[in-house]
């Protein structure tokens, strides 16, 4: 088969590579859709070089499954799916609360930038015919965004901040949105992104591109009762929205840091501030938030394709990375490869 292999920071090169060979408890997997993620790129930036190369990348999946092991029983070759990336144990405290994003000995998993991929059957969720498979590789980032909202619940009424225009970000609006908050609005530096924000129901939109205003000089105009933070990477951006946070007000960090922050305690402290912290998803009342992500794009509440902005084949995938790594130019908002589709110098 043919995969996009990532033999270091900005060189990955399409290869033919034998397609994976499955064990009795997992299912292959015939890759249809295949998201691009913000830690993707972290990689590729020389921010966080914690993979040894070479490797396949891609951990927002959706295809069709085309073989299956012996142990599995609940799946069958043909069926339609999306895949939640976490190899878990099932055994620790934490799995067994079906807190399993926080389970000792958790994997990311991925292989998508490929023809065929293989999974832990237990991380294959059926979806309907109704969901494509660009949206159903979108429901790993919705999942995120419905863990988000489980850390910290939206009251009816509630005015919120979100600082980070990405597919995370911007899928936290929306949630926003549909939980009835009074006021919400994003800070970014997407034009695109925020044009879409609007779209999605955000009142307010915040260009810090222009003029490239820090966050601490935004006048937000009402008082955000929580700020999500969806930005992480190399950015410093938590003392700023400590800065910017009013007197009561909650923080929940989202996005993933690749440096330190400083926090001013004593400004937190006379604040009396609540700061929490979101990691991946896990479930909610039992059911996976994968189940309500894929709900939510069955009944069109989340509408996935103003937020995919750009596809490429399993053969630009190199071009796909290099137009992300300049994304100011390009207005990206998340970018997916189809390795079904066929292009002629695959
Ligand atoms: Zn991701
Ligand atoms: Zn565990």
């Amino acid at each position: 088969m043919k995969a996009a292999i990532t033999f270091g920071p900005r060189d990955i090169r399409v290869e033919e590579v034998p397609i994976p060979r499955i064990d009795e408890g997992e299912v292959l997997v015939k890759v249809k859709a295949v998201g691009i993620c913000g830690s993707d790129l972290h990689y590729h930036r020389k921010e966080s070089i914690n993979r040894k190369p070479p490797f396949i990348a891609g951990h927002e999946v959706s295809g069709e499954i085309v073989e299956i092991g012996g142990k599995v029983t609940n799946l069958y070759v043909g069926e339609r799916v999306a895949i939640e990336p976490l190899q878990i144990c099932g055994k620790c405290d934490y799995c067994r609360q079906l807190r399993y994003n926080l389970c000792v000995d958790i994997q990311r998993l991925a292989g998508g930038f490929a023809e065929y991929a293989k999974f832990p059957a237990y991380c294959v969720h059926r979806i309907p015919e109704k969901i494509s498979f660009e949206e159903a590789a979108f429901i790993e980032v919705m999942a995120v965004g419905l863990h988000t909202l489980d850390i910290q619940q939206i009251k009816l009424g509630d005015n919120v901040l979100i600082v980070g225009d990405g597919p995370v970000g911007l899928t936290i609006c929306r949630l926003c949105v549909l939980s009835g908050v009074h006021r919400v609005g994003v800070a970014g530096l997407n034009e695109r992104a925020l044009h879409v924000a609007r779209e999605i129901g955000v009142d307010k939109v915040f260009n810090l591109g222009l003029n490239k205003r820090p966050l601490v000089e935004m006048e937000i105009g009402f008082k955000p009762d929580i700020i999500f933070e969806c930005v992480g990477g190399f950015s410093q951006v938590a003392e700023e929205i400590a800065q910017i946070l009013p007197k009561g007000g909650k923080i929940v960090v989202v996005g993933i840091f690749k440096r330190l922050q400083s926090l001013d305690f004593a400004l937190l402290t006379s604040k009396e501030a609540e700061i929490k912290f979101s990691s991946c998803f896990a479930t909610r009342g039992g059911v996976p938030n994968f189940e309500l992500a894929t709900d939510l794009v069955v009944n069109q509440k989340v509408t996935v394709d103003k937020l995919i902005t750009h596809r490429f084949s399993l053969y630009e995938t190199p071009k796909a990375f290099d137009t992300l790594l300049n994304n100011k130019q390009h207005g990206i908002i998340k970018a997916i490869v189809l390795p079904d589709h066929k292009n002629e110098q695959l």
